[in-house]
């Protein structure tokens, strides 16, 4: 499928759910596909791509970025504390702010630095123990405690099982961020996507609906 395609798609799907045009970001994961890929998205004037390793991305955006300075790019994997200044170097967004230490982390570092990664909250809506994020029930309080080291919040993450109807899991996000006022949703991948705009994404997470199936294992 071509970026057209996946624009087309989402602009039906804002349609259909009666949400304003445009009012959905389309994140291109470009992670782990070779950079021909990539620069032949960036030729065709996409801006916004996702990255899931601090390591990968190190490696390849800032070449791109000399070349297409107004691109952004989003962390939407794991971040190790001891990362977490690099980062601050290398995206404009972390997606995967997933427990206490690391939320700390990134307050003191923002405090440093005077400014900071625009954030999301990854929340386990599925509750599976292998995956990262914060418990429903405790994001609450998790989100009440960011408030408190004035981390700025852009809204919450998930990555809902693949087992299951994701739809169950982009609804119980957007219930969480309504009720502690949040606005951004980090919801919606290559295979559901149109369901996570319908609940309410602002910010969707394509692959390989892009790109073609990833090359190796992406994590
Ligand atoms: C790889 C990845 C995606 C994209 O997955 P596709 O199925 O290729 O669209 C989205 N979100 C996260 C967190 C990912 O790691």
């Amino acid at each position: 499928m071509s970026l057209s395609e996946i624009k087309d798609r989402i602009a039906k799907a804002e349609a259909a759910a009666g949400r304003t045009p445009g009012s959905v970001q389309l994140i291109a994961v470009s992670k782990v596909q070779p950079d021909d890929r990539v620069r032949a998205v960036l030729d065709q004037g996409h801006r916004l791509f996702g990255e899931n390793r601090v390591q990968e991305a190190a490696g390849k955006w800032p070449s791109f970025r000399e070349q297409y300075p107004d691109v952004q790019v989003h962390l939407i994997g794991p971040l190790q504390t001891n990362k977490t200044r690099q980062a601050f170097g290398l995206f404009e967004a972390i997606h995967s702010v997933d427990r206490p230490k690391l939320a700390k982390t990134i307050a003191r570092i923002a405090q440093e630095e005077g400014r900071c990664p625009d954030l999301f909250i990854q929340v386990n809506t599925g509750e599976e123990p292998q995956k990262a994020g914060i418990l429903p029930a405790e994001a609450d309080a998790f989100i009440a405690d960011c408030n408190a080291m004035d981390l700025r919040l852009e809204g919450l993450m998930c990555i809902p099982p693949v087992e299951e109807e994701p739809s169950l899991h982009f609804a119980l996000l957007a219930k969480i961020a309504e009720r502690n006022g949040l606005s951004g949703l980090s919801m919606g991948m290559s295979s559901d996507f149109e369901r996570a705009i319908a609940l309410g994404a602002t910010h969707v997470r394509v692959g390989s609906a892009i790109f073609g199936e990833r090359v190796s294992s992406g994590g």
